[in-house]
């Protein structure tokens, strides 16, 4: 018998009509024949809302405690599902992170999976019954409770579904699939029926939230076919597999961009062989991951470096390299906020000249100003400031012609 792994996010549970609905897919997978092993996120708003809680309390809440306090959501949502397939007559059992065997380094708040052994997932569906699982949460080797970072219940089934060797690995969520940018802002972005997997982990690393990129790593690692479908509507989703040659021969397949940019202007470091593994190394320490990066020499004492991080980590930057002002040798920091990245994303880019070129215009036309820029073989990604983000995605979308549908166009 074939294993499914079926991930439904939060505002596919978020309120007892959409579990029961959710019950409804599941059981409908098993008369089909499956064995089924589902993993849930918290109900709609309940980790924001969390969050929250924990700041009406604290400023600078423990990382461990924050953990404790987020898994809980999943915890409730893996019970109520269980119930509602009691309901219709179907043996179901859930399991928090570490009772599904999730285990992860001890990194609160952004854990990285490091073992799965899922015996009592194994032993329940022996029995018969159907194991539903709480996303974003697993285990330390201490026996702490650790989370996945945001969006980490995706991470949760692909892990499942590699450990279990299933046949595929479904996340349901509330759009019908992958769209060439975010069909919420970009509303001439179209479904893609199939995407690479390589494509996909740019866009997903680039800001597009459908996937956690940590999920799309593990799927192309172990091969795990991926569907990204909707629970609201009964449709083909997206199939995230191995690149195929005809899409190749599309320069640029999607657009994703990401809100929270901040950039970290260090200036008047010494121009030292030491410099950047010093000051990267410092942060590497921290945990803090650091995304494009600009150096540029003064004179031959002093190197100013630019970088740009998640804005969430701006202030622990500061706080991490102002306590090493002396190690380091800086002049001064200057912190930036309220930038955002828009990204160009295709491996068909790699053969083609002019996707830079192609962007720029269209950026400079619409009056875009570029902060920073980064390219790689599959993407090109430029820091804008926030308030014209969304613009930059429609133009560059517009820009690639994304809106035709190619497949359709051909098929004339
Ligand atoms: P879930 O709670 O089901 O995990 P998420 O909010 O994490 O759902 O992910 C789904 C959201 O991802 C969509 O509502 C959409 O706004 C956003 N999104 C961003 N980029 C894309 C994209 N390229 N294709 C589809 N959805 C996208
Ligand atoms: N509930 C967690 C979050 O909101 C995990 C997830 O939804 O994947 O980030
Ligand atoms: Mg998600």
């Amino acid at each position: 018998m074939s294993i499914v792994v079926q991930k439904f996010g939060g505002t596919s549970v978020g309120s007892p009509e959409r579990i029961r609905h959710v019950a409804g897919i599941v059981a409908r997978t098993v008369s089909e024949g499956h064995q089924v092993v589902v993993v849930v996120s918290a109900m709609g708003h309940t980790t924001d809302e969390l969050v929250k809680l924990a700041g009406s309390i604290s400023r600078k809440p423990s990382a461990r405690e924050m953990d404790m306090l987020l898994s809980t959501g999943e915890q409730v949502s893996i019970a109520l599902l269980a119930m509602a397939l009691h309901e219709r007559g179907h043996r179901a059992r859930s399991f928090t992170g570490w009772q599904a065997g999730i285990r992860t380094d001890d990194v609160n708040g952004k854990a990285t999976v490091r073992d799965v052994l899922p015996v009592s997932v194994i032993r329940s569906l022996e029995r018969g019954e159907i194991p539903i699982v709480a996303g974003f949460q697993g285990i330390s080797p201490d026996g702490e409770i650790t989370t996945l970072g945001r969006g980490g219940s995706d991470t949760t089934a692909v892990v499942l579904a590699a450990a279990l060797k299933a046949d595929r690995c479904e996340i349901y969520t509330d759009v019908t699939g992958v769209f060439t940018a975010d069909p919420r802002v970009v509303p001439a972005a179209r479904k893609m029926d199939e995407i690479s997997y390589e494509e996909m982990l740019e866009l997903a690393h680039l800001g597009a939230g459908v996937l956690h990129p940590r999920s799309v790593e593990t799927a192309l690692l172990h091969g795990v076919p991926l569907f990204v479908r909707s629970s609201f509507q009964d449709e083909p989703g997206t199939l995230v597999k191995e690149e195929n040659q005809m899409e190749s021969t599309l320069n640029v397949r999607g657009i994703a961009h990401d809100l929270h940019v901040a950039r970290i202007k260090v200036l008047g470091l010494p121009n030292r062989v030491d410099t950047l593994p010093r000051l990267f190394g410092l942060l590497a320490e921290k945990h803090i991951n650091v995304d494009i990066i600009v150096q540029s020499e003064h004179d031959r004492e002093r190197v100013d470096v630019s970088f740009s991080v998640d804005e969430n980590e701006e202030h622990r930057v500061r706080d991490v390299l102002e306590s090493a002002r002396d190690h380091l040798g800086f002049e001064r920091i200057l912190t930036e906020s309220g930038l955002a990245k828009v990204s160009a994303v295709g491996v068909g880019m790699i053969t083609r000249p002019g996707v830079a070129a192609t962007m720029f215009n269209a950026l400079s036309e619409a009056g875009i100003h570029v902060k920073m820029v980064s390219t790689s073989d599959i993407k090109i990604s430029c820091v804008v400031d926030r308030d014209r983000a969304v613009e930059a995605a429609n133009v560059l979308h517009e820009a690639f012609g994304l809106g035709v549908d190619h497949a359709a166009v051909s098929n004339r």
